[in-house]
């Protein structure tokens, strides 16, 4: 990591926040402070854009897709090669267990690699048009694109964001999260290492209030990208408007595992579990409903509970099923919804062991499984952002496309079941941006296209759509008449 509290990477060159203000950082597993990082706001922001600009203007600007490509490609390269160092600061930042973190940095790994090898394949089209007239529709990059990101996945969300900003030709300036952004600082350094050329990353530790705000409602930038709560994606958007900014919001999720009767169970099981506990279940499409036909409702949760009580969680590097929460803020938040769904009779069917070398600092939040939960509970509708699985009988198909949709958000969704037809029905009901049958998630995804319906987001992330919300279609006409 860099040295001190020079977090703030502008024009190539490491600083500290005016006034040299900082914020501390905290470890999940113990509760302890073991860095700082520079609470950067607005003077460190329009520093940020203003390096972006002109490296969009200059020297980005004039680089061939081939070029960058190759460049993020070899980003891509360095990355794997530091991935145990990058998997030991993410999964200490961020509480998760060092395997997940590991995973994690191959991922943002082969978001270089993809969007390195696709700078050079986002071509253009024509149009046949009036006699005469020759059209030529050109893809080009929208310009200065801001970054606001969470802290769940904080190397994979750079990687996301931004190797598919650069390879479309964009120059960046992100504002990662307070609460973990150690992993990204360290890869912002092998960017510089890489040769990303100056200004073309930007980088400004700080608070969503100060630096965050003062990036979203910046007059000289051209896109933003958000990942985060619903709520602050409201005011990304809002301050988006007032400039005309164009934004992707990823946001939150309450997504659905619909078991039927006919699925394979066996398969099922394990998916289900995993799907809810990994990042200690503060995963946006974390399968954090689980939809059960009647007719096999309590031989499933009693077989998914015993899988549920076995569940281990734990500090990071004793590498677990689950680690602790990101902060106390966030394992009050997933308590209180236990402790209200108690108060409200909702029956606690398993819960996961909590490991006895968790230091007592550390804020940890046992895996849960409840149900059957009223639809309309606030534990069926309501993200709740930790290791809390909710249980919902459904009678037939209709009814659990009516429960799978009835919420406010529309991220994801899994469908169990080995009637091909059946599938092929829920799939294009559910209103979500993926749907996957006899599985859920994919290794990272890098590929495919990802995104929300409703308070879930719009735009799409990932896979080529990434690149084509980076860039704007300019249509040429030439009259050669
Ligand atoms: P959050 O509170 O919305 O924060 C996200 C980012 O926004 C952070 O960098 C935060 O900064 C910043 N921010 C906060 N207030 C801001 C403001 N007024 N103006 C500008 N920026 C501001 O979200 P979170 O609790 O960290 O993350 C969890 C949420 O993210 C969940 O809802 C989850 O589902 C969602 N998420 C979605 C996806 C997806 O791809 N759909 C992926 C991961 C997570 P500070 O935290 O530094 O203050
Ligand atoms: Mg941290």
């Amino acid at each position: 990591m860099c040295a001190d509290v020079n977090t703030i990477y502008i024009n190539g060159k490491w600083s500290a926040a005016q006034g040299a203000a900082t914020i501390p950082v905290n470890e999940p597993s113990t509760g302890e402070v073991f860095a700082h990082i520079s609470r950067g706001g607005k003077p460190e922001i329009d520093a940020a854009v203003k390096a972006a600009r002109a490296a969009f203007e200059g020297v980005w600007g004039s680089t061939a897709a081939v070029d960058r490509g190759r460049l993020l490609s070899r980003l891509g390269l360095k990355i794997a090669e530091h991935a145990e160092e990058l998997a030991q600061i993410e999964a200490r930042d961020t509480g998760k267990a060092l395997k997940l973190a590991r995973s994690d940095i191959a991922a943002t790994a082969r978001y270089f690699e993809y969007y390195g090898g696709a700078a050079d394949k986002l071509h253009g089209d024509t149009i046949p048009f009036l006699e005469g007239y020759q059209v030529m529709i050109v893809r080009e990059p929208r310009g200065v694109a801001g970054h606001i990101i969470p802290w769940n996945y904080p190397a994979q969300m750079f990687g996301r964001t931004i190797a598919a900003a650069l390879a479309a030709g964009n120059t960046a300036v992100l504002k990662p999260a307070e609460e973990a952004c150690l992993s990204i600082l360290r890869l912002t350094e092998l960017a510089h290492e890489t040769g990303i050329p100056a200004g073309v990353l930007n980088v400004v530790t700080g608070y969503g209030e100060e630096a965050g705000a003062a990036l979203s409602s910046h007059d000289d930038i051209d896109f933003l990208s958000f990942t985060g709560s619903p709520e602050v994606g409201t005011l990304i958007q809002k301050a988006a408007a007032d400039n005309h900014v164009p934004c992707v919001l990823e946001l939150g999720g309450k997504s659905p595992q619909i078991v039927f009767e006919d699925a394979d169970v066996e398969k099922a099981l394990p998916v289900i579990v995993s799907a809810i506990i990994q990042n200690t279940g503060q995963t946006c499409s974390a399968g954090s409903r689980v939809l059960v036909q009647r007719s096999i409702y309590e031989e499933f949760i009693a077989a998914l509970a015993k899988r549920i009580n076995a569940v281990q969680a734990g500090p990071h590097g004793a590498d677990l099923d689950c680690g602790p929460v990101i902060s106390a803020v966030q394992r009050d938040r997933v308590q209180g919804f236990l402790d209200r769904a108690q108060a409200d009779g909702i029956q606690v069917v398993a819960q996961g062991k909590l490991d006895s070398r968790a230091p007592a600092g550390g804020y940890y939040v046992r895996p849960t499984l409840l149900g059957p939960v009223d639809i309309a509970h606030e534990l069926a509708q309501d993200e709740v952002f930790g290791p809390v699985l909710v249980a919902i009988p459904f009678d037939d198909e209709n009814d659990a496309v009516r429960i799978a949709n009835g919420t406010d958000f529309g991220l994801i969704a899994g469908v169990w079941s080995e009637n091909g037809a059946r599938q092929i029905r829920m799939a294009k009901k559910l209103r979500v941006g993926q749907v996957y049958i006899n599985g859920y998630g994919a290794g990272g995804g890098i590929e495919l296209p990802f995104g929300g319906f409703k308070r879930s987001g719009h735009g799409r992330e990932k896979g080529f759509e990434a690149l084509k919300e980076y860039t704007v279609a300019k249509t040429i006409v030439i009259n050669h008449k």
